[in-house]
């Protein structure tokens, strides 16, 4: 995976770098607005708003114009973001400096699966054991049973469902079922995750990773 780095801050850019490479992604990275927008990005932008020539908004605005790929947003202005004006820009979403480097790869994953999740044809019915999720009638079954869902409580079984025995985190959960900027209350997840097992009735179905966030057990057929 090809990521494009645009960052003319050497000392956040170099180990940044180093460490995706680490990581396995092969980066190019340039340090202006105008080098950005000459780059033909393939996988991924990671883009610095504050950049000496161009305002970054402007480049990806610029990159948007001709191209779909996934663009994460890098900034020092927490008090200015405005999560309306990224995603006008066509912003996928954003990270404020300083950040972990660990925050950084777990957004870049969420980021792809969302991508290519809307890219792939969604797989149209899961079996899990007891448990069948259709996904072109929204509904679920457990032994045969139909089961009755709010549409939440379906996108987010279907989403523990869509890799079963994978532990999701919460943050990953709650961005990609519920919004990708999402500012809530995260307890809504724990209310969606109670009302599931207390539908489905059986408790062993949906695990809680504790301090990490749930799992959908993975039952033997
Ligand atoms: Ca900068």
């Amino acid at each position: 995976m090809h990521i494009l780095l645009v960052e003319d801050d050497t000392g956040i850019a170099e180990p940044l770098v180093e460490g995706l490479q680490r990581q396995g992604y092969d980066v190019t990275w340039v340090r202006t607005g105008h080098e950005a927008m000459d780059e033909d990005p393939r996988d991924l932008v990671l883009l610095d708003l504050g950049l000496p020539d161009v305002d970054g908004e402007v480049v990806a605005a610029r990159i948007r114009e001709r191209s779909q790929v996934p663009i994460i947003i890098v900034t020092a202005r927490s008090d200015e973001i405005d999560r309306v004006t990224l995603l006008d820009l066509g912003a996928d979403d954003y990270l404020v400096k300083p950040f972990g480097f660990r925050e950084l790869t777990a957004r870049i994953r969420a980021l792809m699966r969302r991508v290519s999740d809307r890219a792939n044809v969604v797989e149209q019915e899961i079996e899990i054991g007891p448990l069948f999720v259709d996904h072109r009638t929204r509904t679920v079954r457990l032994d045969g049973l139909e089961i009755s869902l709010t549409p939440k409580e379906y996108d987010l079984l279907a989403f523990l469902a869509s890799d079963p025995g994978a532990v999701l985190s919460r943050d990953e959960i709650l961005r990609s079922v519920w919004d990708e900027h999402w500012w809530g209350s995260t307890k809504t997840l724990d209310v969606h995750i109670a009302s599931l097992r207390r539908k489905l009735g059986d408790a062993d179905l949906i695990l809680t990773v504790r301090g990490v966030g749930y799992q959908l057990a993975e039952l033997a057929p």
